[in-house]
């Protein structure tokens, strides 16, 4: 089946501005033609069919590189949310799949589950048992005894034990390896105080490019930043530079060292900033309706973000945006899915032009993820994962809320 999709703009991927008058030819679940929408009519075959979507963008669909799909983003603590059986877990994911391809996210990384959660989701998708955004698997994120999300079950201490998970882990099908170098949200664990070692963090690297597997490791502490660097992880989450007092303070040479290692980073502004919240206040604000209380709370709120957004400012002088992944951290907390859009204003509140958190979200994740072959931009031979958007994100990051139309591997599915 082939399919002529057109729009007032299209934005490839590739530049950070779009164009006007373009078409794609999709055939099958591949992208065959991109270029004027006048040549690409004049050269569809006979019995083409014609999707015209009006004033919107055509984009490559959006990738999330860090989501906790098994977590309902409803405000309750990890305890509570972890209280669930396995498989409440699995339709909390099926439903989490829904918001996030709604949203014009069509890729995503599923950032760690509870035993066979993450493994099963990416295979109910595969059998079309359920409709959600491609799915690459961490299955269990590897964290030290006690250590942040040990719920999950594969903790690993030493080298020795470490390496065994790797193995037991794409054994079972992860796509990529996980691992928590630092603490986190997890009661008992310090989000300042490194959880593995070099060494440990490097057998854990080691192992995974064995396998020809991609490594992330959960870094909230400065102490894990270094030590991640150090050991070679392909991508860090989080990237605070949290003292062992919990307190952010940032440190040039270790923003250095990560630029000229080009390690990815993934600073999941949104779960730090509680962006859900400031925006709900914020449209409370406009329309006045702000009590005293809100008024304090969006007050606290705003100056807390903006300690994390200098953070992330200073970093831009050392580190190359090319090097920079969103990631919702959707799922945990009241982190809701269905928000990449969230992340990339809050890049463009800390110096990206919508060009390019447009460009973030589409080719830069695309090759963190090592998927550049086959998505992330709209060129010919690449999957037909799309998105649309009312007006033009890349002159106005706001249109990424405004999701026009879906399509994942050619099939309109919004
Ligand atoms: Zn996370």
């Amino acid at each position: 089946m082939t399919t002529l999709i057109r729009a007032a703009r299209l934005a490839d991927g590739l530049s950070t501005s779009s164009k006007a008058n373009q078409a794609v030819l999709v055939t099958e679940d591949r992208i065959q033609a991109v270029g004027s929408a006048e040549e690409i009519t004049q050269n569809a075959p006979p019995g083409t069919e014609t999707v015209d979507l009006g004033d919107a963008t055509l984009t490559p669909g959006l990738i999330d590189g860090h989501t906790h799909l098994s977590l309902a983003g409803d405000g309750r603590d990890y305890a509570q949310m972890f209280s669930e059986t396995d498989e409440m877990m699995v339709l909390t994911g099926a439903r989490n799949l829904q918001l996030h391809l709604a949203a014009g996210i069509t890729t995503l990384r599923e950032h760690g589950a509870r035993n066979k959660v993450g493994f099963i989701l990416k295979e109910g998708i595969a059998r079309s048992y359920i409709a959600g955004p491609r799915m690459q698997v961490s299955g269990r994120p590897i964290t030290c005894s006690g250590g942040h999300f040990h719920m999950c079950n594969e903790e690993a201490d030493g080298p020795n034990e470490i390496r065994r998970s790797v193995r037991r882990l794409v054994h079972e099908g992860a796509d990529y390896l996980k691992i928590m170098a630092s603490g986190g949200g997890t009661s008992n664990t310090i989000p300042g105080r490194a959880s593995y070692s070099v060494d440990e963090l490097h057998a854990a690297v080691h192992e995974a490019h064995h396998f020809h597997k991609l490594t992330a490791a959960h870094c909230r502490a400065k102490e894990s930043m270094q030590r991640a660097v150090e050991a070679g992880i392909d991508l860090i989450e989080h990237a605070e530079f949290l003292d062992p007092d919990n307190e952010m303070r940032f440190d040039p040479d270790l923003a250095d060292k990560m630029a000229e290692c080009g390690t990815w980073i993934s600073p999941t502004l949104q779960a730090w900033t509680k962006y859900g919240r400031i925006v709900e206040l914020q449209g409370q604000r406009t329309t006045g309706f702000l009590n005293k209380k809100e008024q304090a709370e969006l007050q606290a709120l705003e100056s807390r973000a903006e300690t994390r957004l200098e953070v992330m400012r200073r970093m831009l002088d050392h580190c190359k945006m090319e090097r920079i992944v969103p990631g919702t951290d959707s799922g945990v907390g009241s982190l809701a899915f269905g928000h990449l859009d969230y992340d990339l204003r809050l890049l463009v509140q800390v110096g990206f032009t919508p060009g390019e958190a447009l460009l973030s979200a589409t080719s830069i994740s695309a090759a963190a993820l090592g998927l550049e072959q086959e998505i992330g931009t709209i060129e010919v031979g690449k999957i037909a994962d799309l998105a649309a958007f009312k007006g033009d994100p890349t002159e106005d990051v706001l249109a990424l809320s405004e999701v026009v139309a879906v399509f994942q591997s050619g099939v309109r599915v919004l």
